[in-house]
This record gives C-alpha cells, sequence and structure tokens, in this order.
C-alpha cells in the first residue's frame, strides 16, 4: 500500500539493530527486522513520541503499510513502565505486573509467542500493628487482626459484601456489562460508613491493588484492583515468565522493516507548520529537526503540555482529569526453602508501611531454588528519586518488608527498587467522562496511552495503540 502524502522522499534506514546513545544493542529478542535510524533530520510518514507498550502498538498495527515510521524514545529501553530487570537469576516487573485476561495484552502476548503463567491466589493477607494475617478465608483473616471488635465485624461484613458484589458483575474473571453504572461512584462512598481502624485496612489495600486513593478509585475498578484479590479470583491475571517487558520487546522486533526506534531520542517539542509536524528532539546531546505528517503522542498524559506546543483548551482540560500519580516499587528475592505458608502469600496490604501491598506474582510456587520473589507497591510513597541506588533507602524497606515476614529475615537474596514520576493514569469518573476529549485528534496530532484508554494498564494501552493505528491505516492507506 502507499500513502497519501505529499513529502519529499524518505531517507533510508541503514542500521539493524535498536541502539542507545553510545551504540549498545538493547536487544531485539525476536531476531528479526530491528532498525534504528542514525539520522533523525528527516521526514517521516509518522514519528510516535515514546516507545512504551501504546507507541509500539501503534507502530505494530501499522507495519504492513511500508509506512516511514520513527518511534523516538527518551530513554535508553524501550516498554516504558513495563520495565524487568534480573534479581537473583530470574526476572522480576519493577513497574506492570500481570497481563489481564480478556484484554488486549493476552491476545497480544498470544500472538507473540510471550511465555505466561497463572496468577493463582489462595490467600489474601493484612498485616497492621505488628500482625501479619494470611489466610484462605477472610473470617480468618480478620479475625486475627489486632482492631477493635467493631471494626473487625464491619471488616468482616464489608468483605463479604465486595465478594457478592464482585460475583455479580464478573464472569471468568472479567468485569461484565453489569459493572457499567458502577464506573460514576468511586469506592470513598462504599467506604464512608466504616469505623476508622477498618476503613484504613481497606483504604491501604485500594492504595495497594490501584495506585489512586479511594476518593479516585471508581467502584467499577475496584472489582479488578481489590476485589479480585479478596475473593481469590482464578481467571483474571497472567504473569509473563519471561518479565513484562517481553510483550514490548517482542513488539519492537515485529513493527516492520520501515519503522525506526531510536532511544535516548527525547522530544523536547512538537508543533505544526504549514500542515507538517516539526518535532524537535535532543539526540546524544544534538538537537535534531524530524518533520512529519502525522504524530502519535504515547507519553504519559502530565507531559503532553510541555511538549505539544499550543494544544486547546479543551484538550488541556481534559488532561487535568488525567490523574497519573507516581509510585515506587521494591522487590525482594528471597529463599523460603522449609518456610510454611509463605510461598502461599499472594496479595497482602500492609497499613503504615512504606509500601502498601506486597504481591507474590507465583503464588504456591517454589522454583528448585528456593528464591521467591516479593514486590512491594508503594503507592502512597509516590515517587522517590534516586532510591534505585540508594543503599540505605531500600534498606530502610527490606526492614519494613522483614517486619511484615520476619521469617524471612536471613534469606533476602537481593533486591530491586524502582521509582515511578507517572505510574498509573487513575480509573476515575472524572477522567472516564473526560475520554472523548483525551482521544480526540487535533488534526494529525493523535493521542494514544493509557491515559486516552478506559481501562489504564499496559492493556488499556496497546488496546489505544491499535485505535490510532486503524485511524492512521484510514487517513494514510489506499488499496492497492
Ligand atoms: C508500579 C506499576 C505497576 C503497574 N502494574 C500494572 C499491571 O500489573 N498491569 C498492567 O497492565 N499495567 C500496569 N502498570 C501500568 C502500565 O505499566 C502502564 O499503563 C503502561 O506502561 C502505559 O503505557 P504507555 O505506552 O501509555 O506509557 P509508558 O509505558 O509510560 O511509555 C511511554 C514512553 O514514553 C517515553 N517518553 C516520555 N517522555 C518522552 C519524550 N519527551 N520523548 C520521547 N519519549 C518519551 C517514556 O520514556 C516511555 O518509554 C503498572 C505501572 C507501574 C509503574
Amino acid at each position: 500500500m502507499s500513502s497519501k502524502r505529499n513529502l519529499p522522499p524518505n531517507h533510508c534506514v541503514i542500521t539493524y539493530l535498536f541502539r542507545n546513545l553510545s551504540g549498545l544493542a538493547v536487544g531485539n529478542p525476536s531476531g528479526d527486522e530491528s532498525k534504528v535510524g542514525t539520522n533523525l533530520e528527516a521526514n517521516h510518514d509518522v514519528v510516535v513520541v515514546g516507545a512504551g507498550p501504546a507507541g509500539l502498538a501503534t507502530a505494530y498495527y501499522l507495519r504492513d503499510l511500508g509506512l516511514d515510521i520513527q518511534v523516538l524514545e527518551a530513554g535508553s529501553d524501550i516498554g516504558g513502565r513495563t520495565l524487568s530487570r534480573d534479581l537473583a537469576g530470574a526476572p522480576v516487573n519493577t513497574g506492570a505486573m500481570f497481563i489481564y485476561r480478556g484484554t488486549r495484552a493476552e491476545s497480544l502476548a498470544a500472538e507473540l509467542g510471550i511465555r505466561t503463567a497463572p496468577f493463582h491466589p489462595g490467600t489474601y493477607g493484612v498485616h497492621v500493628d505488628g500482625v501479619t494475617s494470611v489466610a484462605s478465608s477472610t473470617a480468618e483473616v480478620v479475625d486475627a487482626l489486632p482492631l477493635p471488635d467493631e471494626s473487625k465485624q464491619a471488616l468482616a461484613e464489608f468483605m463479604e459484601s465486595v465478594s457478592r458484589e464482585y460475583n455479580a458483575n464478573t464472569s471468568e474473571g472479567a468485569i461484565t456489562e453489569n459493572a457499567a453504572g458502577l464506573v460514576n461512584e468511586t469506592v470513598a462512598e462504599r467506604l464512608a460508613h466504616l469505623p476508622g481502624p477498618a476503613r484504613s485496612v481497606i483504604e491501604t489495600a485500594v492504595r495497594g491493588g490501584a495506585v489512586g486513593d479511594a476518593t479516585q478509585l471508581s467502584a467499577k475498578y475496584a472489582l479488578r484492583y481489590l476485589a479480585s484479590y479478596i475473593v481469590h479470583e482464578q481467571d483474571n491475571r497472567l504473569y509473563p515468565v519471561d518479565g513484562m517487558q517481553s510483550l514490548p520487546r517482542a513488539l519492537a522486533g515485529r513493527c516492520g522493516s520501515t519503522t525506526t526506534i531510536t532511544t535516548n531520542a527525547r522530544v523536547s517539542s512538537v508543533r505544526e507548520r504549514d500542515g507538517l509536524f516539526e518535532v524537535l528532539a535532543d539526540h546524544g546531546g544534538e538537537s535534531k529537526v524530524l518533520t512529519a505528517r502525522h504524530v502519535v503522542m504515547a507519553v504519559p498524559a502530565p507531559l503532553l503540555a510541555g511538549i505539544s506546543v499550543g494544544l486547546p483548551d479543551w484538550k488541556l482540560e481534559a488532561l487535568k482529569a488525567a490523574e497519573t500519580p507516581g509510585s515506587t516499587t521494591l522487590t525482594v528475592a528471597a529463599n523460603v526453602d522449609g518456610l510454611e505458608g509463605i510461598a502461599d502469600w499472594s496479595f497482602v496490604s500492609t497499613v503504615g508501611k512504606k509500601f502498601d501491598a506486597i504481591i507474590n506474582p507465583l503464588p504456591g510456587t517454589v522454583p528448585p531454588d528456593g528464591i521467591v520473589r516479593f514486590t512491594c507497591y508503594g503507592n502512597s510513597a509516590g515517587f522517590l528519586p534516586g532510591i534505585e541506588n540508594d543503599e540505605a533507602r531500600i534498606n530502610e524497606w527490606v526492614e519494613e518488608l522483614l517486619e511484615v515476614a520476619p521469617e524471612l529475615r536471613g534469606r533476602i537474596a537481593g533486591a530491586v527498587a524502582a521509582t515511578w514520576e507517572h505510574c498509573f493514569s487513575v480509573l476515575s469518573p472524572k477522567r472516564n467522562d473526560a475520554l472523548p476529549e483525551l482521544r480526540r485528534s487535533i488534526g494529525n496530532l493523535h493521542f494514544a496511552g493509557d491515559y486516552t484508554s478506559e481501562t489504564a494498564g499496559s492493556h488499556g494501552a496497546y488496546e489505544e495503540g491499535h485505535r490510532v493505528a486503524q485511524l492512521l491505516r484510514a487517513e494514510l492507506s489506499v488499496p492497492a
């Protein structure tokens, strides 16, 4: 197919590896069709800003059109918030953890041959005031907590009602149409009647599972990010055993030979001039100017206004509804050989700690080396720049984990911290209302990311990459 454009001829794509600024390959496990442009001063059919799930999905779903697509990534690696790292000999996820069933992330994973294991929780847990209670029944979990009787009773009833609501609004792990009305209610409304100690247990669990607080999270998405853990849902999460980043890496490897992905290329401005976009990027300390007929903005929502020059008021207003708070994670590898029960932990919310919850993505599984990896989600802690390399602060977090799980003392095999300025696009009723404006293109300037999707998460970002690719296909392709 050819493109409906009137641009100078495309430049040649002349090298064949993803390359970061220092010239190091950043990896293309699929081994096919990888490429990086060395000449950024060229014209393109499409420039995609950001090589996270949304940006890469956009390029992937356009791969058969022969379009000249340049994906510009500010960081030294692709995948955005799906970054995986090695910890004690296995991949761990420092950002996104799970592929949700029934979403585009699941279908893409299948299409791309990504290896997954089901998340099969058999327990739920709460830590409060020095007591960690993890059990298979909600009644047992609540019973062991050091809370006043009134709070225990209210908590047990609340969890029962959450389970009932979950069962009424989901089927085989997926949220059904029944839940549509819940999108306009927040969780806070459901918690208002709880006594303080019971409320803080649930508020912490909401934070741990969903980043936003109870005044932000819609009751619809509380089904996925709170209730599913309480009911031990068996059918809604998959764990990518080679790391969450394996998915964007596979996408990048299959984008097609006319797509170029350039890392260490930070876009500082995008502006329209005479029907073409001028994209200013800093690459290797030099300022480069690219032109493109179409630009796709696939960066976190809070960055958009600083990059796209002259966004209209309606877009700026909509972007205000797309809150994307920061978060810090700590993943700890520990040898659990001979320890009873701890490998069965799945989700433990932790009241009053630096982190709000601990997730073990492979509950019930002890690998041959005995090492289990627990990720602590510091969503209340927010963005903590520098913590990744700050041993003292990492040790403080590890110590807090050991207060929750004292049996792990002396068994820690390693820890990795990561911090995210923009973690997750909050699933709030107000963002839901703003979705049409968040999605709406401005001429040939398009918007794709977790923030333009109903569901947020990487699945939302992949879905939005697909949506924008369809839009571009209609614009740029003519039948052969
Ligand atoms: C701690 C944590 C836990 C999460 N858990 C899950 C989960 O379990 N499941 C799930 O599906 N999702 C989860 N998510 C959310 C998921 O990671 C995001 O929704 C998803 O990555 C969003 O994709 P995106 O492409 O919109 O943005 P991003 O992944 O943020 O990608 C945007 C890219 O743009 C680049 N960029 C930014 N500015 C510029 C610029 N000026 N020029 C060029 N490039 C730029 C960034 O470096 C980045 O690579 C989690 C996220 C975090 C942080």
